[in-house]
């Protein structure tokens, strides 16, 4: 972004008074705290109703902010920044979005409805993301604030668009319309959740269709009401159960213990998918993101592949395995009364076990009186067939009588003093409440303890990572990703596949074992070896890797085999040394190099590369631009004189932020997609992957002088319970984490490392913190991170990761 403020003041239509129209502004703001905050921030000093961002508008002028969209301007900062005086801040948010939305054109989905919304906005994002640069709104970002925000994050990289509107009072869509400008509008399930603003259905229909005021074509179910509400004008795409008529008929829907086949007619055609889900709203919300694809054509084949893929959305309906054998369904998010009903029928195709017990919360958001409210709930559990309610609240306790086998407390603490009486055992048990009564305490209860150190790797936070840095790359640029060390700690097979749905160019690994385990486990995409030994090269071939080639030596030692085998043009990597002094050519035997490799018809110079030595320290600019001006030199050299045309390659993760000018053809992505940077500013971008957990084995309490652990390095001065973590120095944590430098987190507090770390075990002092026995420990995550114990233990995070141990189990999960 960037955008004069002499052009802003017009479209928010403000007043302006300070030092000069001339500023440009970058980013936008409206988080005081945030970092991004700056001399090109804009910052809209928004006022809610419980906080007025004016009052911080001091502090951020001192501390280098210098423009600002202001109701007033505060006391004492007149004259010290540009401010832009509006009526409303909220509303120059949004017309500023609006314009700067107008300036791209790109396809974008608007997505609104009563459910699904989300849902659909993230499984659209995995599908679409293999061909597209998406943008999307973050999490549920679809109110008035969150939805300009989400649009202001658009740059010139993104080629589609996805964003969900939600609106709970007349009114709003009209602006989120203006804000979005859709092109193309999704319409998912119109439930009857969120009726309190409004009279009745139909007008609930219509102030959401109003978001598709200008779209070229809507995508929906068909449905009576909607139908009456259309503009006949809106080009339509709708797909029905019913009505053979629609576009998309869908003339069979099957479940089975692994999911649902969904047979569809289109053009005439018959086709098929199956889904890994067998609820009603999963299967809505597949088929919505089915006519997108079909919409922008993509054949049946490829439309099934990506399907079959779907997963869950975090947030909503987790499944979890629960204590005595309980499975449960953690819906502690949200208690609206359509969403119940979708609960209630997620827990109905959870057949595993026959019991089932609803824990429900007051209802809110209804829009109807209490008296047909629980009448309405109480049937819908009645033909669910739950065995036992718990009610939760005080409104649903005075409605306990009309539920069968009911039972109701005050609160959510009085039904945890009455936990163990409840005797939980062998039944699936949906969890579901507001927010605001907090049931993810009653989850944690109910959760089962796991009983082993893990390292949990989420795969949304590695597509999420792989997307912010193609989002960087000049168009045509092809991205390699580093797997080497198995996934740097993470997992090489499970990342593998994912970057292969995501269609990276090129895998790399440092050994050729490496890359047979990837081939053998089905990887397609192409892999290059970098340290390939002369004795591996017959594997290499076999396994259809392609080697690095960095030494004459080796070079002679390849081409002695390739003429053996008389294999034709077999890809091979060249790289060169220009300053890393590690592996390479050097510049004294490119001639050799050359002419070894000129007129053979054995192998073929895929690319060539070299390795950059400090492009994270631009303390050493200087040499790493004398780096890349060698590779120049060197590898234009050697094109000239092959007369064919290799991909070059240069960057890795901080060559990509630092030198955006020496892409070349390829970058390779190491560091990065794991999570990880070294620039303060760029690692808020990215997504936390791993998080090294383990649970409490057992807790004690030592008097004042008792010791702790082996040479009794640590003394109780007094007092001190201590717990006993089943993680050591063989699973990779440093000893030089241990007596009191590092720590781990439980509950969400810091429990210091007492004592040396043992091989499989350390102890932490717990005396501070209300726990006990197989509760969650935080090793690193999204707190601490692995930068921030890299930078204690004097390594780096490379080091922390790679240093897990193959016994430490690697859960993955989305
Ligand atoms: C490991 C490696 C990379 C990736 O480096 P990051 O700093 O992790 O991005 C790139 N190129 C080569 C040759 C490597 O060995």
């Amino acid at each position: 972004m960037s955008i004069a403020l002499k052009n802003i003041v017009l479209v928010v239509q403000a007043t302006w008074s300070g030092e000069s129209l001339d500023a440009v502004v970058e980013t936008v703001s409206i988080d005081s705290r945030s970092l991004q905050n700056s001399s090109h921030t804009l910052f809209f000093a928004l006022v809610g109703p419980n906080n007025d961002a004016h009052t911080y508008i001091k502090d951020l002028v001192h501390s280098g902010v210098k423009n600002f969209v202001v109701q007033y301007i505060p006391e004492g900062c007149a004259g010290k920044a540009n401010f832009l005086v509006v009526q409303n801040t909220l509303t120059a948010l949004q017309d500023f979005a609006a314009y700067y939305r107008s300036t791209f054109h790109f396809p974008v989905l608007g997505i609104t409805g009563s459910n699904g919304k989300t849902i659909v906005k993230e499984w659209l994002n995995f599908l679409l993301s293999p061909d597209f640069n998406v943008i999307r709104s973050p999490k549920s970002y679809n109110s008035q604030v969150g939805v300009p925000l989400s649009v202001v994050a658009i740059n010139e990289k993104h080629n589609l668009g996805i964003f969900e509107a939600g609106i709970s009072t007349v009114q709003e869509m009209a602006q989120l319309q203006k804000v979005i400008q859709p092109t193309i509008g999704v319409l998912t399930n119109i439930g009857t959740s969120h009726d309190e603003g409004f009279v009745n259905l139909e007008q609930k229909i219509k102030q959401k269709l109003l978001l598709f005021e200008h779209v070229s074509v809507l995508i929906y179910q068909k449905n009576k009401v909607v139908d009456q509400c259309l503009d006949p004008a809106i080009q339509v795409f709708s797909w029905s159960f019913e009505d053979p008529k629609a576009s998309v008929f869908i003339f069979k829907k099957q479940t089975d213990a692994q999911g649902t086949l969904i047979e569809y007619r289109y053009k005439q055609n018959n086709a098929a998918f199956k889904i890994p889900f067998q609820d009603n709203a999963s299967i809505e919300n597949a088929i919505s993101c089915l006519m997108v694809l079909l919409h922008f054509n993509y054949d049946s084949t490829l439309i099934s592949s990506r399907l079959a893929l779907l997963f869950p959305v975090e947030m909503r309906l987790k499944l979890k395995d629960g204590i005595n054998n309980c499975t449960l369904i953690d819906d502690s998010y949200s208690s609206d009364f359509q969403s119940l009903k979708i609960a209630l029928d997620f827990l109905e195709s959870q057949k595993k076990l026959e019991n089932k017990t609803v824990i429900l919360s007051d209802i809110f958001q209804s829009g109807l009186s209490n008296e047909v409210l629980y009448a309405k709930v109480a049937q819908l559990i009645l033909s669910n067939n739950i065995h036992r309610v718990i009610g939760i609240g005080h409104t649903i306790s005075e409605f306990k009588d009309r539920f069968q086998n009911c039972i109701t407390f005050a609160d959510t603490a009085a039904f945890i003093d009455n936990f163990e009486t409840l005797e939980f055992a062998n039944e699936t048990i949906l969890v579901k409440g507001a927010r605001s009564f907090e049931f993810e305490q009653i989850v944690s209860l109910l959760e089962e303890k796991t009983h082993e150190t893990v390292l949990e790797i989420n795969l949304n936070a590695i597509s999420h990572n792989l997307n912010f840095f193609k989002s960087k790359l000049q168009p045509k640029v092809k991205i390699m990703v580093m797997v080497k060390a198995f996934g740097y700690g993470n997992g090489g097979l499970e990342i593998a596949n994912l970057l292969q749905h995501h269609k990276v160019d090129y895998l790399g690994v440092a050994f050729a074992d490496e890359g047979i385990a990837l081939k053998n486990g089905g990887i397609e995409l192409p892999i290059m070896v970098l340290n390939p030994e002369n004795s591996s090269f017959s594997a290499i071939i076999h396994h259809q890797l392609e080697p690095e080639i960095y030494c004459l030596k080796g070079l002679h030692a390849f081409l002695k085999i390739a003429k053996q085998k008389n294999l034709q043009h077999f890809p091979i990597h060249i790289k060169l040394d220009t300053g890393m002094h590690r592996l390479g050519f050097e510049k004294e035997a490119i001639p050799e190099l050359i002419a070894t490799l000129k007129g053979n018809p054995h192998v073929k110079v895929q690319s060539i590369l070299s390795h950059l030595a400090t492009s994270d320290d631009l303390v050493h600019r200087d040499f790493t631009i004398s780096q890349i001006n060698l590779f120049e030199t060197l590898s234009s050299r050697i094109i000239l004189e092959l007369e064919n045309h290799p991909i070059r390659h240069i960057l890795n993760t901080s060559g990509i932020s630092n030198y955006p000018d020496a892409q070349y053809n390829m970058v390779r992505l190491g560091i990065g997609l794991y999570g990880v940077s070294n620039d303060p500013l760029e690692q808020k971008y990215l997504e936390n992957v791993g998080t090294l957990k383990s649970v409490i084995s057992q807790i004690r309490t030592i008097a004042p002088g008792q010791s702790v652990g082996y040479g009794r390095k640590f003394m109780a001065q007094s007092t001190t319970n201590v717990a006993t973590i089943p993680i050591g120095y063989a699973d990779g944590i440093s000893r030089g984490w241990g007596n009191g430098v590092g720590f781990v987190i439980i509950k969400n507090k810091k429990a210091t490392i007492i004592g040396s770390i043992c091989m499989d075990m350390l102890m932490v002092d717990v005396t501070a913190i209300d726990c006990r026995e197989g509760d969650a420990v935080v090793i690193f995550g999204e707190k601490p991170t692995v930068s921030y114990l890299a930078k204690k233990l004097k390594t780096i995070p490379y080091e922390i990761l790679t240093s897990i141990s193959q016994r430490v189990k690697r859960v993955f999960y989305r």
